[in-house]
């Protein structure tokens, strides 16, 4: 068979099937943490079983049936992408290196450019209420506990859709459902990690594949997309000369801890200064019965970088003896900061760490996306709800070009710039710099905010950073959908 012609395809009942238990690590109340997928083995030599197809091996990998696109990683990036493409029409394959999806992580905010899109892949308030909960404000407070900013959030502030402040893990887990229930078991293979490529004369792509059980493997399809986080492997080979993760001195320990929620039962509060601060807010309703809200909190300080991050990992156990004396007497009347942090369920350490921006998230067919193209510091809240919207512009060029490097080219061309901008603005301490400039005028210590940072100027500053990061209220609700509705893959319809 020719590179060009593609394989027969005949099906075939599955053969040599495994079933590999995805079970949630941690209790998760109202939300279903236990999938079984199933993921499609080796059954003959020369030939694979790869979901419900049977394809010969060819030199260059074994070619997966034309149209198909390939995701490394099944992050939020990457299943989002996966939701995407079932949606508009288009084959794909999730490559996911760990063996077991569980719901890692603590607090993260959707945004509500990324819940619109979230609500475009019917997956609404419902769904979202039981891994979250609807954001109503966000606020800075100074370290003597006087309000420096603060604003509505969400559909209260006028927003045609709400912003959510979610647990990871049970929002990963969320997404890993609905893809499955969608598009079978068989779309995502655990334990493939996704460790090189080959662009092919054909046009099309290898990935090159390590299975958890030791043996290795060459998938070939028309795009490959890299959604495998802050540590990408493709864009290691994309941009060889990348420079080292980029670390500014901070540390962050995060964490979670059953307490009552304070101002209005669901606000972001960003406490301290831009060296020490506290960012706490609310991942649940509280319990009707206790009052309690799971909460999530962010304890930061800045220190010396001059020797770069000596310890192993990113996001590794933490013990609360390591960190709480920076924050012994942060008790207001309000708040009791170190009674928040001795009472947490679990804790990480994790330095504030991104990447320099690349010229660009494309090499031929091969693309970027999430983090793997722009890593950025959270002091925005927008990385995730950032890899939600790529996934969904990038369904969008796919409708509008077809399943080729010209959709890929043009993702590049919108986002690659602006976005870059958006890991720099972060850098200089995205929406927290107004604690940076109440820090240079005062010290951070101020008895009327007023008198520091006028009105004016702090709305002026916030609005200039939702512009850059895209939900700008006004621009969002006016502007069309993403993916029309009903819009699929060869059946372009306008946006
Ligand atoms: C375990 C975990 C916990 C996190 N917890 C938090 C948190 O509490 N708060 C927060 O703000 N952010 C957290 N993040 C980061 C946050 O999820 C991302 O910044 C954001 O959602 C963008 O998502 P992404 O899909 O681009 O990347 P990620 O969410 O990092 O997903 C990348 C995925 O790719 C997989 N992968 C990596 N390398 C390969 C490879 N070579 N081949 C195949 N698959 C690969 C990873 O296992 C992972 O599933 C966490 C990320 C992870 C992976």
């Amino acid at each position: 068979m020719s590179e060009r012609s593609g394989p027969t395809q005949t099906a075939l009942p599955p053969v040599g099937i495994a079933a590999l238990q995805v079970a949630a690590a941690e209790p998760a109340p109202r939300v279903a943490l236990k999938v079984t997928a199933l993921i499609g083995l080796a059954s003959r030599p020369g030939v694979r079983y790869i979901g419900s197809r049977l394809v010969p091996d060819v030199p260059g990998g074994t070619r997966l049936p034309k149209p198909h696109v390939l995701i490394a990683g099944g992050g939020i990036g990457g299943l989002v992408t996966a939701l995407t493409l079932h949606q508009i029409g288009v084959p794909f394959t999730v490559l996911e290196s760990v063996a077991e999806l569980r719901p890692l992580g603590v607090g993260i905010n959707l945004q509500p450019n990324a819940v619109r899109e979230l609500y475009d892949l019917q997956i609404g308030a419902a769904e979202l209420d039981r891994v979250g909960i609807p954001a109503r404000e966000w606020a800075l407070v100074g370290r003597n506990g006087n309000d420096i900013y603060a604003e509505v959030r969400g559909l209260e502030a006028g927003y045609r859709w709400p912003q959510y402040a979610v647990h990871r893990g049970r929002f990963h887990m969320l997404l890993v459902d609905k893809l499955i229930e969608r598009a079978g078991p068989e779309v995502i293979r655990l334990g493939s990690r996704v460790t090189g490529y080959r662009r092919q004369q054909d046009g099309s792509v290898t990935a090159t594949v390590q299975r958890a059980d030791g043996s290795g493997e060459s998938l070939r399809a028309d795009i490959l997309v890299a959604a495998d986080g802050i540590h990408s492997a493709i864009r290691a080979q994309m941009h060889p000369d990348q420079a080292p993760i980029h670390w500014g001195g901070a540390i962050m320990w995060r964490g979670t801890t059953l307490a009552r929620p304070i101002r209005t039962g669901s606000s972001f509060v960003g406490l301290g200064t831009h060296r020490q601060r506290m960012v706490i807010y609310p991942i649940s309703p509280p319990d009707p019965r206790t009052g309690l809200a799971m909460i999530n909190w962010i304890a930061e300080i800045t220190v010396d970088n001059s020797e770069g991050w000596r310890n192993s990992g990113w996001f590794r156990p933490a013990q609360v003896v390591d960190f709480i004396h920076h924050f012994a007497d942060w008790t207001y009347d309000w708040l009791d900061v170190p009674d928040l942090l001795r009472r947490a369920d679990v804790v990480y350490e994790n330095p504030m760490i991104d990447r320099d921006p690349v010229p660009t998230w494309r090499d031929g067919n091969v693309l970027l996306l999430g983090d793997a193209a722009h890593a950025m510091y959270p002091t925005g809240s927008n990385g995730a709800s950032q890899a939600i919207v790529d996934a969904r512009e990038l369904g969008a060029m796919l409708v509008r070009h077809g399943v080729g490097e010209a959709a890929l080219e043009a993702f590049d061309a919108k986002l690659c710039g602006p976005i870059s901008e958006v890991i720099l603005r972060n850098r200089g301490a995205g929406p927290f710099g107004l604690l940076n400039l109440v820090d240079a005028r005062c010290g951070g210590t101020f008895e009327r905010i007023d008198d520091v940072v006028p009105q004016a100027e702090r709305i002026e500053f916030m609005a200039r950073y939702k512009a850059a990061a895209g939900f700008a209220m006004e621009r969002l609700n006016a502007a069309g959908p993403t993916i029309a509705p009903g819009a699929r893959v060869g059946e372009a319809v306008d946006a």
